[in-house]
């Protein structure tokens, strides 16, 4: 049973609805710095049960925003893990800061918190766990951690938004939570992303990042004396505003979210079903305490290396697009030439890497589509 069109790890799911509310955007007076973007804000912040939500035009220009706003420098050091996209680490760099690497545990591939410890020094000033396939990682652990070395915790949630640990919702389990919106993800303005927190002054400096380093708020003004045309730019800042347009439509996939997951968990499960007895695979494990967003279907291989590229390309050949998540990022060539990394410093994360293949998970698949990649599946792997 050759599909006819390719199948991809992941896509979108765009209804009617959404089209509506970005042509009604479209017909309107402001397609950008208009009052769409606060409203999603605002639904976004309800719905995670914080009290501030910040919009970037990226998950990644949102993680440089929760670097920014936790004033991360020269000199400072910041702990992630190296089983995630590049972002996790680069924003990091972006604001002058070293990333560290802790390894990831060897039941599930999540920032290890014993790992974290061995890595804290004098210069560590903030950890960024990353909830992988949409699962929390080990906040408990991780937030005791950061409250006895007084360490500031940004959650990388790009993978999990909707998940939930001990019954809280993502969103509210760190100091600053970074969203992304990218197709892929749980929700998707096309590109975007959003920081949510707590925190009243990490909300004051993400706005001023945001706009160019500029503030309109008379009580912060260095200069009082002059009209109401005036602003000033305090920092160096970006545009890394959200468009309106795409607020339009991460506001009507939010309405959609619980939906959203309830589908890829439905997958996750079937896909569970059928694999219970190959035994040269393994999924994930979600422990009992937390809930996931269900973002990937990440497999390991118990094999080879040379196995998993084998079957990789099995899978394309018949046009089902799996992927592999990630690359460690202490193997990419700039990280090693910049700070010496080489084979061998996390091998959890390197075994990980050699084993994994995401297969597709996105509420849209069809049951034949579904079909096509449980019995090649079971074809290549039994
Ligand atoms: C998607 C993603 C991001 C942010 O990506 P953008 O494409 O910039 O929205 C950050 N971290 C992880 C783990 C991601 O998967």
């Amino acid at each position: 049973m050759l599909p006819k069109k390719f199948i991809p790890y992941s896509r979108q799911t765009i209804d009617a609805g959404d089209i509506k509310a970005v042509i009604k955007v479209l017909r309107s007076d402001y397609l950008t710095q208009g009052p769409t973007i606060s409203a999603f804000e605002k639904k976004v912040a309800t719905y995670c049960n914080v009290k501030h939500a910040v919009a970037f035009s990226s998950g990644t220009a949102a993680l440089h925003g929760a670097c920014f706003a936790a004033k991360i420098g020269v000199g400072d050091e910041v702990i992630t893990t190296p089983i995630t996209f590049a972002a996790s680490a680069n924003c990091i760099l972006y604001v002058g800061g070293t990333p560290v690497f802790a390894d990831i545990k060897k039941e599930y591939p999540l920032i290890d918190p014993q790992e974290i410890k061995k890595r804290i020094t004098k210069n560590t000033r903030a950890i960024i766990p990353v909830d992988y396939s949409g699962m929390p990682a080990d906040y408990d652990e991780i937030n005791a951690l950061a409250r006895k070395h007084n360490l500031i915790v940004i959650a990388d949630a790009a993978h999990s938004l909707g998940a939930t640990y001990e019954g809280k919702k993502v969103g509210a389990l760190a100091d600053m939570t970074v969203l992304s919106f990218h197709p892929v993800k749980s929700i998707t303005t096309g590109e975007g992303g959003m920081v949510v927190t707590n925190h009243k002054n990490f909300y004051e400096r993400l706005l001023l990042l945001r706009n160019q380093g500029i503030t309109r708020d008379k009580k912060k003004l260095v200069n009082k004396t002059q009209g109401d045309w005036f602003y000033e730019m305090q920092e160096l800042g970006f545009n890394y505003r959200l468009t309106d347009i795409q607020a339009a439509l991460g506001l009507s996939q939010l309405e959609k979210i619980d939906k959203l997951i309830a589908a890829r968990r439905n997958i996750i499960h079937k896909y569970d079903e059928a694999f219970k007895y190959l035994s040269k695979i393994k999924a994930l494990d979600v422990p009992n305490n937390r809930t996931s967003a269900w973002h990937l279907y990440p497999i390991q291989i118990k094999a080879q290396d040379k196995n998993r590229k084998h079957i990789f390309n099995k899978f394309h050949q018949i046009k089902i697009k799996v992927q592999v998540h990630y690359i460690p990022i202490h193997l990419h060539p700039y990280y090693q030439k910049k700070f010496g990394y080489k084979t061998g410093d996390y091998p959890n994360s390197e075994k990980f890497y050699r084993e994994e293949l995401s297969l597709p998970v996105f509420p849209k698949i069809t049951k034949y589509e579904m079909q096509s990649v449980i019995s090649a599946t079971k074809k290549f792997l039994s």
